[in-house]
């Protein structure tokens, strides 16, 4: 088992729970004094340091919404001089007007540094050949994990997304054996190969992806991993507190949150009252060394739970289910909640279907109606209609078997939804509200 940092990554939780309370103690007391962002919201609702006495007291801070980055839009709530900041980056901006985060050169460091730690625990560090085929600029993702991988040794190429013919050769001309990229780019990679008469499994050395940024299910994994013959690793992360941050570690069982840069919570997204581990909810992270942009109770609207039991890996560091999705993104099809990657989830067990699909939802009269349109696999594909309807009703019954939900399903010829080199976009909602 390799670690980047054993000293820290193997840490007893109970040390690491009182190292959580002195970085948090430290940091309700500098943003008391030294933000006047907070200073000023600490005092509405009467907090000072003095209240922080153990690491449960986080839950007596008040919540930091997307809401208030977008009023205090662009700088108003850093908390440092411009001097200090090195960097800025955008949020994507996929639930409205994108935010801006800024980085001081330690925050550039925590954030390499957690990059590291999570790179090795998937296997990744020097004589690897790592494509970086996240995008590079405004977005977190390419320049994020090419500081971390570089940091670790091994050998990047920034290819950035698009031009995807061009990264296939490269892929071949480099040996490259890992790879960073949204899944819906991973998979579509796959599939240009293909068409180009290339096999990634037979000829290339890709070995490891790291895929995030966007909700992908289990069974995609499985997918992925089986038909590329590689090992996929969920990485997770967000503009706000910093970009792609955490992965899984080996087991594949649950995203490690490294516990000295931040502090989860899991709360109920209605009332925010704070659930207990094993309880589905919203994820609130408090940033506990971030200099520039601190972030206290910050709700994430990304639905997961916290896990209980210690990972075999040996790291005490608290673990997260892949994430569900962003509590905005639940549909409610005739009074039932699903999220999309549910829906992902019961596709991909199908085995003559493809890994494209799309969501459109409408008003039926007074009811939501919803239509999966999902493209065949080029193996099931047939110009036999009796066999299209078979399919489709087979995935019809699935859906209402699993999820309780009526859908209307259209099948796709392979190849006819769009597809995309960053986060894919499955939802058409055509309701008005
Ligand atoms: P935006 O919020 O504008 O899309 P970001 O690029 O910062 O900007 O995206 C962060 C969001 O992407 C997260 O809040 C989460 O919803 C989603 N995300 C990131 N990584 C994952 C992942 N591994 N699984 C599911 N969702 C993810
Ligand atoms: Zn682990």
């Amino acid at each position: 088992m390799e670690y980047w940092n054993p000293r820290i990554e193997k840490i007893p939780a109970d040390e690491l729970r009182k190292m959580q309370y002195k970085l948090l103690k430290m940091l309700v007391y500098r943003l008391y004094n030294f933000s006047p962002y907070y200073r000023r919201k600490f005092k509405k609702h009467n907090i000072t340091p003095d209240d922080i006495k153990n690491c449960e007291d986080v839950s007596k801070l008040p919540f930091t919404y997307k809401k208030d980055l977008r009023d205090n839009y662009p700088d108003k709530m850093f908390a440092v001089p411009q001097q200090e900041i090195v960097r800025y980056h955008v949020s994507s901006g996929t639930t409205g007007k994108p935010t801006i985060v800024a980085y001081t050169q330690q925050d550039i460091n925590l954030w390499t540094e957690s990059l590291a730690r999570s790179l090795t625990a998937c296997g990744i560090g020097r004589g690897n050949i790592i494509q970086i085929s996240y995008g590079y600029g405004l977005f977190t993702g390419g320049l994020g994990l090419h500081y971390g991988a570089e940091r670790v040794g091994a050998s990047v190429i920034p290819t950035g997304t698009g031009n995807t013919e061009r990264q296939i050769e490269l892929m071949q001309d480099m040996k490259v054996n890992s790879i960073a990229c949204t899944p819906s780019y991973m998979i579509h990679m796959a599939e240009k190969a293909e068409n180009l008469g290339i096999s990634i499994k037979n000829d290339t050395n890709l070995k490891i992806a790291i895929l995030g940024a966007e909700p992908w299910s289990e069974k995609t994994r499985q997918r992925i991993e089986d038909e590329l013959g590689i090992d996929a690793y969920d990485i997770y992360g967000m503009s706000e507190f910093n970009g792609p941050m955490f992965t899984e570690c080996s087991e594949k069982s649950g995203i490690h949150i490294w516990g000295d840069h931040m502090l989860v919570e899991v709360v109920d997204p209605k009332t925010g009252e704070v659930l207990e581990e094993g309880e589905e909810g919203e994820l609130v992270v408090t940033t506990l060394q971030k200099e520039a942009l601190p972030l206290i109770r910050y709700r994430t609207g990304d639905i997961t739970e916290l896990y209980q039991d210690l990972c075999e890996c040996g790291r005490a560091h608290q673990r997260i289910a892949r994430i569900k999705g962003r509590a905005d993104d639940m549909l409610i099809i005739r009074g039932i909640n699903v999220f999309p990657s549910q829906i992902e989830y019961v596709l991909m067990q199908t085995r003559e279907v493809g890994k494209h699909f799309q969501l459109v939802v409408e008003r039926d009269g007074a009811l939501d109606k919803m239509t999966v349109r999902v493209e065949v696999s080029t193996e099931a594909f047939s110009d036999k209609i009796n066999d299209m309807i078979a399919l489709k009703n087979r995935i019809k019954d699935r859906l209402k078997h699993f999820l309780n939900i009526n859908t209307e399903v259209e099948l796709l010829e392979p190849g006819s939804l769009p597809r995309f080199e960053g986060k894919a976009k499955r939802i058409i909602d055509k309701r008005e509200f």
